[in-house]
Formats: C-alpha cells, sequence, structure tokens
C-alpha cells in the first residue's frame, strides 16, 4: 500500500510568528513519511478550521515556540501506511484525529490518538474540537440542570452549534448570539430557544428585559463588551465558562476588559463564577467524549452544520493552500457551523 502512495507531498507550515495568519504561513513540497513503531501515517481527506488558528500562528499557546512549526489542529482521513507495533488499525481505514500538523496533504499521528470513523466523512470534523470543547466544558462548569436558562455566544458557529444542542438535550432554555437573519433560522433549526441577532436588538437590552433573573451559565467566546454583558447578566449562582475571547485574536494587544476592575465584587454579591476552559487541558476525556457525540449524531439526537465555503465569494475551500481563505472567512462572520477544508492531493498540486 506504501509502495503506491507519491514521492512527496504538501504541507503548511508557519515560518513568521504573527496573528495575521497569511503573512505567518508558507508551503512546503515535501518527502513522503514513514510511520515510526507506533504511528499512522493518514492521507487527510477534511480539515477543521478554528478560530485559534491565529492565536496558534501568533506563538500564543506556546511562547516558546519558534518557526518553522507545522500548524492544524484536526482532521479526518484514511490510514495509508502503519509503524510496527500498531494493531487495531488497516490500510484505507477511516479516522479522525487532534494533532498538530492537520494542515498537510498527509500526516503522521501516533495510533493511540487515532479514532476509527466508519467513513472518511467531513462531519466527523466538527466533534474532534468543536464538539469536545462544547461537551467536556459544560459538563465540568456548566453543571446544566433542566429548566436552566443558558447563553451561548458565537451560537451559530464551530462549537456554538454544539453548546446549543447538548443544553437543549439537557433541558435548559437556550439563548444565542449571531450576527445574520441566516444563522437566527439555523439557530432555530436546532433548537434554540431564543436567537438574538445582535445587529438588531442589543443583547443587553434583550437580557435585561426578558430575563431579569439572570443566566444560570454562559457559555462565552467573543469577549470585550460582549464578556461585560454577559457577566452583567449572570445571576444567583451563574456560570460562566470562558471558552474565548475572539473579538481580541485579530489584534497585537489580545484582550483588555475593564470589567477586571468590578469582576471580583460582581462575582461575590451573586456567588458567581468565571471559569477558563482549554480542551487541550482534557485530553483524558477526548476518547469519551467524540464516543459520546459521534453515537448521538448517528442516532439523529445531533447535528453537525459544517460549512465549507458556502458563502465564501470565490467558492469551495479545496485544497491546503485554501486554509489561508478559509481562516480569512472565518473573521468576515459569514460562516454557519464549522469551516472545513477538503483535501484533494490532485486539486492542490495545481494550485
Ligand atoms: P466560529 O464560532 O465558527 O466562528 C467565529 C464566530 O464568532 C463568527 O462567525 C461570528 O459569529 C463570531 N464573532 C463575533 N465577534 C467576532 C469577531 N470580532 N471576529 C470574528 N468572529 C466573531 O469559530 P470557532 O472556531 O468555533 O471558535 C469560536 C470561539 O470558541 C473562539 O473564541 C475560539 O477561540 C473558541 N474555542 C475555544 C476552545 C477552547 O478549548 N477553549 C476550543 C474551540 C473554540 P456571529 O457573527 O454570528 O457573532
Amino acid at each position: 500500500m506504501a509502495s503506491a502512495l507519491p514521492r512527496t507531498f504538501r504541507k503548511m507550515i508557519v515560518s513568521k510568528l504573527t496573528q495575521n495568519f497569511k503573512e505567518a504561513v508558507t508551503f512546503q513540497t515535501v518527502p513522503m513519511l514513514k510511520p515510526g513503531p507506533g504511528d499512522l501515517l493518514i492521507r487527510n481527506r477534511f480539515v477543521g478550521i478554528n478560530a485559534s488558528d491565529i492565536n496558534f500562528t501568533a506563538g500564543r499557546y506556546d511562547p516558546t515556540a519558534r518557526p518553522p512549526f507545522d500548524i492544524g489542529f484536526e482532521g479526518v482521513g484514511e490510514v495509508v501506511d502503519v509503524g510496527s507495533d500498531v494493531q487495531k488499525f488497516e490500510h484505507g481505514q477511516g479516522v479522525a484525529y487532534m494533532s498538530n500538523g492537520a494542515f498537510a496533504e498527509y500526516v503522521l499521528v501516533p495510533a493511540n490518538i487515532a479514532t476509527p470513523v466508519p467513513a472518511t466523512k467531513a462531519e466527523y470534523v466538527p466533534f474532534l474540537v468543536s464538539g469536545r470543547t462544547a461537551d467536556i466544558s459544560l459538563q465540568e462548569f456548566g453543571k446544566l440542570k433542566a429548566g436552566e436558562t443558558v447563553l451561548v455566544t458565537a451560537a451559530a458557529g464551530g462549537t456554538g452549534q454544539f453548546a446549543v444542542q447538548l443544553a437543549k438535550a439537557a433541558g435548559c432554555h437556550v439563548i444565542g448570539t449571531c450576527s445574520t437573519q441566516s444563522k437566527v433560522d439555523f439557530l432555530k433549526s436546532i433548537g434554540c430557544d431564543r436567537p438574538i441577532n445582535y445587529t438588531e436588538e442589543k443583547l443587553a437590552d434583550v437580557l435585561k428585559k426578558e430575563y431579569p433573573g439572570g443566566l444560570d451559565v454562559v457559555y462565552e467566546s467573543i469577549g470585550g463588551p460582549t464578556f461585560e454583558t454577559c457577566i452583567k447578566s449572570l445571576g444567583f449562582k451563574g456560570r460562566l465558562i470562558v471558552i474565548g475571547y475572539i473579538s481580541g485574536y485579530e489584534s497585537d494587544q489580545g484582550f483588555i476588559a475593564s470589567v477586571l476592575n468590578t469582576l471580583p465584587q460582581r462575582l461575590l454579591s451573586k456567588s458567581a463564577s468565571v471559569c477558563g476552559f482549554l480542551l487541550f487541558h482534557y485530553a483524558n476525556r477526548y476518547s469519551e467524549s467524540f464516543k459520546r457525540l459521534i453515537s448521538m449524531y448517528e442516532d439523529g439526537k445531533l447535528k453537525a452544520a459544517i460549512d465549507n465555503g458556502k458563502n465564501n465569494p470565490s467558492g469551495r475551500f479545496v485544497g491546503v493552500a485554501s486554509v489561508v481563505d478559509a481562516v480569512k472567512y472565518m473573521y468576515t462572520k459569514k460562516s454557519e457551523g464549522k469551516i472545513v477544508v477538503e483535501l484533494n492531493p490532485e486539486e492542490t498540486s495545481k494550485l
């Protein structure tokens, strides 16, 4: 099987530390890889785009990181070669994985972190980073109870769509923020009780008027003024989970929140809590979470919307070079669901 592989393949690398993704990355043609004893060689078919791809290129995950280094958090593909010690995987088998270096036509992944999937479908990508983030953080910190009120920001996005559905499945009343009517319609289709298009309604006003008792749980990923509004709207014993602060990612400054001055008093007065969550700190729960999400999906209890560039003026994202456009697309706020890039080496080689 391995002998049929091309001698070289294309990959993206980070060659400059900056949050400007296009300036940060370059492409290389490199010799085909050979798996070590515990490794799988995977031909990537679909890779996931994450808001934090630009934090990664800026070196914010690891301040000691020095270019060049690989990038790309997750993918779904097929096994094309296996290391000598690998038992449970076969050539041609579909696998999903979270591992650095996914923005490449081929990638080596330790077999013990790869999960077999029934088919190499794009629909499995959203469950890796985005689905797990919602699932594990809501269990760990949300501690949802039926009847509680949950606000999800960026609710129509890659991870927001899962927070909405998991909170609904737990019997909660779910509010979701978004910026277009199309996203409002999408949110209704996945069970969101109160979509708020913040370009038409002010979030703070809706929360004050319609939820005077305050929010029980907030799944918050925007930061800045949205974070402040969420803090102010927390109810008694409310829990705010800081998933991210995307409004600060494109700036050099990051996140400067005036709310920090008043935070202790605000939390104390309501016995409320704010906690940070970073998926990579919960690796021991990846396997169990992925299985639960896939099983809900296969049973029709969870939808996984993917966006391959449906609102992108220059069309679908195909080939490793199109990752640059896909990351740019994320920051246009036009995407719905999880942004996925399809990797097809024949098309990539034309770019
Ligand atoms: P996404 O939600 O698919 O896309 C980002 C969405 O955020 C946009 O479509 C937009 O939706 C909204 N948004 C609001 N203000 C924005 C701004 N200033 N710039 C760009 N987008 C803005 O992206 P994602 O990858 O799933 O990530 C969403 C958030 O979750 C990010 O903060 C990310 O860092 C975080 N995250 C954290 C973890 C973790 O382990 N902690 C893991 C995965 C993701 P509207 O226009 O509808 O508001």
